[in-house]
């Protein structure tokens, strides 16, 4: 397996600390409003790699937070600054903001349901850590990283020479102005040095503290949880790519400031999804949230397949185009597993499918393992379809194409369950609203299902052990 490495800008041979077995960070969401598909492109980036790390024999460890603290609004300079972005959105709809973080969570697990990405191995929230961020922060007291002043503390950046590594702001160059605009405020020893701990008596959910009540800053929440889950080293850590500056530069600087180790071996960004020519970021008004999109009739495999078709790192633009592309897509593959292979004819075993076969999940495999490559990974599996098609194969040899495009849907999980079931499910629904209707004597209900059944060619058949049905 090869990976890009924002570390080093390089894609590189990836190779974990103990052999076969990953441990895995993922930045998770600020839970004070619903995510947006944009949000969505760096998490399924995350699922994504684990399914195509899982598939190429690996085992991995998942952690994902949930920051339902300390994130503030204007996180794109050094030291962040503006309002805690939960306390912000409980001012403004009157809510208590311990309820808005629950909610949040609640519907970023929805989503990810609707999106297929199985659950992380764990889900630390910022707000159950607090005590593993303030002993952290007292260790960066203690060995000069870090410093009081007035109730809040600060990290010094001077006091960590490696700080730029990762996203290239240097403090030549914070210093010459990049990493935005800098506060007013003097107490800090550079004014790039950022909150670890800040004082505020009045905020909505704040902690006693040796340094005063207040709460955490947001980075220190990430070094914290990937401690104490996954160790002082992390196999891979990922984000979108607003999180490289400063939250990834500022967790490096904080965790290696403690540990004197490397924090992470191989750091893992995706790039923007773009609208109208722009990154979309919240502070733009157009972003289709995935309820926003399902409404619209698209499911959340067409999701999936829009965002995981192209490579992780190159700008996605989003359009509905696109999104209805992707769902034809899907269509076609639903199309060749539920229908072209199915009800084949008996026939002769085509001498040549067992090398096709095997041909494709080479290059299927070989594009996985070239940084996640999934274009040419579909590449291979459209080609197959094609190549299969035109064969005419008889049952058996449909059965194990079949057999492997389900294998690659492990990685990709966009194929649609079989219809057959869906219908099924749907039968015994009406049964058993009948059986209903029948117990409540509302026999112009039971009928009305019976002819509606009918109708499609479903004959129910009544028994003492039950209602049975059968195809007409
Ligand atoms: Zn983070």
């Amino acid at each position: 397996m090869r990976i890009h490495n924002t570390l080093t800008g390089h894609v590189e041979e990836f190779k974990p600390q103990r052999e076969g077995q990953v441990a895995m960070y993922n930045c998770g969401p600020t839970v004070y409003k619903r995510q947006h598909i944009g949000n969505y492109r760096a998490f399924l980036m995350a699922d994504l790699l684990r399914r195509a790390l899982t598939y190429l024999g690996y085992e991995v460890t998942q952690i994902m937070n949930i920051t339902d603290v300390g994130h503030l609004t204007e996180d794109d300079v050094a030291d962040a600054q503006g309002e805690d972005k939960l306390q912000k959105e409980a001012a403004r709809r009157n809510v208590d903001p311990w309820e808005i973080a629950r909610e949040q969570e609640r519907y970023f697990m929805e989503d990810l349901a609707v999106l297929r990405v199985p659950p992380a191995h764990g889900y630390p929230r910022a707000t159950d850590h607090v005590a593993e961020m303030i002993e952290m922060i007292g260790q960066l007291i203690e060995k000069g990283h870090a410093y009081e002043v007035d109730g809040n503390v600060y990290f010094s950046i001077d006091s960590f020479p490696a700080y730029g590594r990762l996203s290239g702001n240097t403090m030549d160059k914070l210093n010459a102005g990049a990493g935005g605009r800098v506060e007013e405020r003097t107490d800090k020893k550079s004014p790039h040095d950022f909150a670890l701990w800040k004082r505020d008596e009045k905020h909505l959910m704040q902690w006693d503290s040796p340094w005063g009540k207040g709460y955490p800053g947001w980075h220190i929440e990430c070094s914290a949880m990937a401690k104490k889950y996954l160790g002082e080293t992390l196999d891979i850590h990922t984000g979108g790519p607003d999180n490289k500056f400063p939250h990834h530069e500022c967790e490096i600087a904080q965790t290696e400031s403690i540990t004197g180790r490397p924090f992470v071996r191989y750091w893992v960004h995706c790039g923007w999804l773009e609208i109208g020519g722009g990154k979309m970021s919240k502070s733009k008004g157009e972003l289709y949230t995935i309820p926003e999109l399902t409404e619209m009739g698209y499911e959340g495999a067409d999701i999936r397949l829009f965002l995981l078709r192209s490579h992780y790192r190159a700008p996605l633009p989003f359009d509905l185009e696109l999104l209805d592309e992707a769902k034809t897509v899907r269509a076609r593959l639903d199309n060749f597993v539920y229908h072209e292979m199915t009800e084949r004819p008996d026939g002769t075993a085509n001498p040549d499918l067992p090398k096709l076969l095997a041909d494709t999940r080479r290059r299927f495999k070989e594009a996985l393992e070239d940084d996640l490559n999934t274009s040419a990974a579909l590449a291979a599996l459209f080609e197959l379809m094609h190549a299969v098609n035109k064969a005419q194969p008889g049952r058996e040899d449909a059965e194990r194409v079949v057999a492997l495009v389900r294998e690659f849907d492990e990685v990709f999980d966009v194929l649609s369950p079989p219809p057959q079931q869906d219908l099924d499910a749907e039968i015994q629904s009406l049964i058993e609203e009948r059986d209903t209707a029948r117990a409540e004597r509302n026999f112009a209900r039971a009928d009305e299902i019976r002819d509606e059944l009918a109708a499609r060619g479903i004959e129910l058949i009544d028994t003492d052990g039950g209602t049975r049905w059968k195809k007409s």
